[in-house]
């Protein structure tokens, strides 16, 4: 599409804006939902592909069946027309890697603008990650705050609001963020970030697997279809 602005005629075709959503989802629950939506939401972002890992190399704890999971997320965001689900790292099998997800995935959009949403616990291990240095340049990173693990804004005290922006888009500032938790790195990759804005959630698939296992009730941990779905499938008992 174009429009002619002083007699030229300017092109006024948007890129797309999408953002990749990875993670185990062992269950998915509320708060995956609340960070893709806020993410949404703060970025007017076109559409968001959750991408269920098949084997994380960053989590020594056995997964269940990535069809399992895969079904979970698939119930889970089947009321919102901007999220999709890949089974991308089932189909490739083997240790997930997010490099290889995201090369695949922007070959078939190399148009759009690519994001990646995560937790905080999880941006703080991405210079761990495999290939993290161009992967670190290839898109845009969404980290939401983690209470937990490693809170933001007690890193942000501590390494002075000055040095570190709320919204990030140096290097610089994110290598400090994560260097508040991490050995001393040297990368010189751009590295571009924002924080998500919502509120820290106290919620984990750790919890929900937990509270299966104990006997506890899940109901309003995650969506009502995902707790059927575990109740009926008996998942996440003893064995
Ligand atoms: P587990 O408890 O099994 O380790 P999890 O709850 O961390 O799982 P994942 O599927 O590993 O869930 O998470 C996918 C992404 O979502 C990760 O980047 C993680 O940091 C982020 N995430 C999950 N739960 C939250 C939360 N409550 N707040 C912020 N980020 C979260």
């Amino acid at each position: 599409m174009s429009r002619c602005v002083k007699g030229w005629y300017v092109n006024t075709v948007q890129m797309p804006k999408i953002a990749v959503f990875g993670g185990t989802f062992n269950p998915v629950h509320w708060g995956h939902l609340l960070i893709a939506e806020t993410a949404i939401d703060q970025f007017q972002l076109d559409r968001v592909i959750w991408v269920p890992t098949f084997r994380s190399p960053h989590k020594a704890q056995a997964l269940l069946a990535f069809d399992h999971r895969l079904e979970m997320v698939q119930r889970a965001i089947a009321d919102q027309p901007a999220f999709t689900v890949s089974a991308i790292e089932g189909q490739r099998q083997g240790l997930s890697y997010a490099s290889a997800t995201l090369n695949t995935l922007q070959a078939l959009e190399p148009e759009a603008h690519w994001y990646w949403i995560m937790g905080n616990d999880a941006f703080q291990s991405l210079p761990k990650w495999y290939a993290s240095e161009s992967l670190m340049a290839q898109c845009t990173w969404l980290v939401a705050p983690r209470s937990e693990l490693n809170d933001i804004d007690q890193q942000e005290d501590d390494l002075g609001r000055d040095r570190l922006s709320r919204d990030g888009t140096s290097s610089e500032q994110s290598i400090a963020l994560c260097q508040a938790s991490q050995p001393p790195l040297s990368f010189s990759s751009q590295l571009h970030w924002h924080r998500l804005q919502l509120p820290l959630l106290g919620i984990s698939s750790t919890l929900i697997r937990q509270r299966c296992q104990e006997g506890h009730s899940i109901r309003y941990l995650v969506p009502e279809s995902v707790r059927c779905y575990i109740t009926r499938q008996n998942l996440y008992q003893m064995s």
